[in-house]
């Protein structure tokens, strides 16, 4: 099985720093399952390709399983594993291109950092639901996709299609991220993922999918089958691809028994109910101007930059990637002079200081103090409290007492939370930050309220005390 990625971003033999591996050289890499060889048919500047060839060895593959896997049969040695590309080549993907599937690039950061125009083909792809998936799947990634259905027999005419395609995807595209993409939905197109999961496989979805799984409109289909069927690990997923902000209510299901036995999934997404939570705390308070501060790949702040009443919208984020997620789904590029008047994006830390953060009526921290180092908390909170002073600042973060109800949740709901605060942890952080930057809070649930755990998010609206106030506040204290 065979899988090629050409550029054509001059030098393209630049390919060979971004994946680690010289054009100039054949290297093999040992698998479980057989041997992963690596060469380069094309190298010059104009148009540089990549061949990841895998060789299957199918006794191999029958030995490397584990012992209780649930087949003993003859397919574990006849099957297509040797001739089409599946799961295996996911693998072998992902231990080859370890490196570069991490972004990381000494002699060429800035390269691995940039979009570039990449061409993928696998000549065989199992299809499982036909070439529409593909498109599917590929397509809000940005890719131009062919997917054209393989023959069963070419020289008999009436046998029709295969359950193959030949794949060719064209886009620019991160590599990185192209191999993270691939490595996740090439187990998704494939009928049978060949090994057995455990919990960690929902750690390996997620540091995958960082960047694109969460705002995929299949994202749901994606979990599902790339876990399998195993309903609860899916749920968790679900679970921690909510609290990255994903749009799950845009999945839109094929007729399939897994996807049935999903009853939740009308039901309204947390991430959705907490963006609306949010949106409509802000309108209640009369805000017009609003700072997302952390706003990550930017859904709350497209919901911020589509409401009229906001007159003057900013993000901000320490990560510069998620900043350029945020530029695209806003289309900054494309926007009247007018709009992009009225939006500001910049990167910043939120434990320094910085004079781009003041000046707004509201400020939003959804979902981000829990990404920040207890040490370095009270920083952030002199940032946000003390020196940029907001009217108001709507806090956002998980109640830990609800994760007892997320199914084969171990720890905490996503890899990064430094923390997860009960509620009675959120309600003495937030009456300190009153009682040190003259401030009012009041908290909410946001999501199903379970009669003894609460809900899922907890809301803290602080709103600036006037001098009055504080004067008095302190009279109160004596
Ligand atoms: N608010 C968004 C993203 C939440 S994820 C949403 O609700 O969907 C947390 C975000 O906080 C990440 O994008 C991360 O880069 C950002 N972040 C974490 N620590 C930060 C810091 N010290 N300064 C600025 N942003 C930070």
């Amino acid at each position: 099985m065979l899988l090629t990625v050409t550029t054509t971003h001059a030098p393209a033999t630049d390919l060979g720093f971004l994946l680690h591996k010289h054009p100039d050289r054949v290297q093999e890499f040992a698998q479980s399952f057989g041997t992963a060889t690596v060469f380069y048919p094309e190298a010059t500047e104009e148009r540089c390709t990549v061949a990841l060839m895998l060789d299957v060895d199918p006794v191999r593959l029958a030995r490397s399983r584990a012992r209780n896997a649930p087949d003993f049969s003859l397919a574990q040695y006849v099957n297509d594993r040797s001739y089409a590309a599946s799961s295996l080549l996911g693998v072998a993907m992902a231990d080859v291109f370890s490196t570069a599937r991490s972004g990381r690039c000494r002699s060429r950061q800035e390269l691995a950092d940039s979009a570039i125009p990449l061409e993928v083909t696998i000549p065989v792809l199992p299809c499982r639901g036909g070439p529409d998936v593909a498109h599917r799947l590929f397509e809000p990634l940005g890719w131009t996709v062919e997917a054209e259905p393989i023959a069963l027999d070419e020289a008999i005419e009436g046998w029709g299609a295969s359950r193959y395609v030949r794949l060719r995807l064209t886009g620019t595209v991160r590599l990185a991220d192209a191999l993270n993409q691939l490595h996740v939905l090439l187990p998704v197109l494939d009928e049978s993922k060949h090994y057995w999961q455990g919990p960690d496989e929902v750690d390996k979805l997620m540091r995958s999918g960082e960047g694109w799984l969460a705002s995929h409109p299949a994202s749901r289909l994606i979990t599902q089958r790339y876990l399998g069927r195993r309903s609860g690990l899916t749920r968790t997923a679900l679970a921690r691809l909510a609290e990255l902000g994903d749009d799950l209510e845009d999945a839109v299901e094929p007729a399939e028994d897994e996807e049935a036995q999903q009853p939740e999934q009308a039901r309204v997404p947390l991430n959705t109910q907490r963006h609306d939570a949010v949106l409509q705390m802000l309108l209640d308070l009369g805000a017009r101007s609003v700072i997302d501060l952390g706003c990550g790949p930017g859904q709350f702040l497209q919901r911020l930059v589509r409401t009229p009443a906001f007159t003057r919208v900013a993000g901000s984020d320490v990560s510069t990637r998620s900043l350029q997620h945020a530029a695209r789904r806003l289309r900054l590029e494309r926007m009247s002079e007018r709009q992009a008047e009225r939006i500001e994006l910049f990167q910043g830390a939120l434990t320094y200081e910085d004079a781009r953060y003041a000046g707004f009526d509201a400020a939003v921290l959804m979902e981000v103090v829990e990404h920040v180092d207890p040490p370095r908390l009270e920083a952030l909170e002199r940032v946000v409290f003390g020196a940029a002073r907001p009217g108001a600042v709507v806090v956002t973060t998980p109640n830990s007492e609800y994760n007892a109800l997320y199914e084969s949740l171990v720890g905490m709901r996503h890899p990064d939370h430094r923390f997860e605060w009960t509620r009675a942890e959120l309600g003495e952080w937030a009456e300190r930050v009153c009682r040190t930057y003259g401030y009012r809070v009041e908290v909410h649930g946001i999501g199903d309220h379970d009669e003894s755990l609460g809900t899922p998010t907890q809301m803290a609206v602080f709103t600036r005390l006037t001098d009055e106030q504080a004067d008095e506040k302190e009279g109160d204290d004596d």
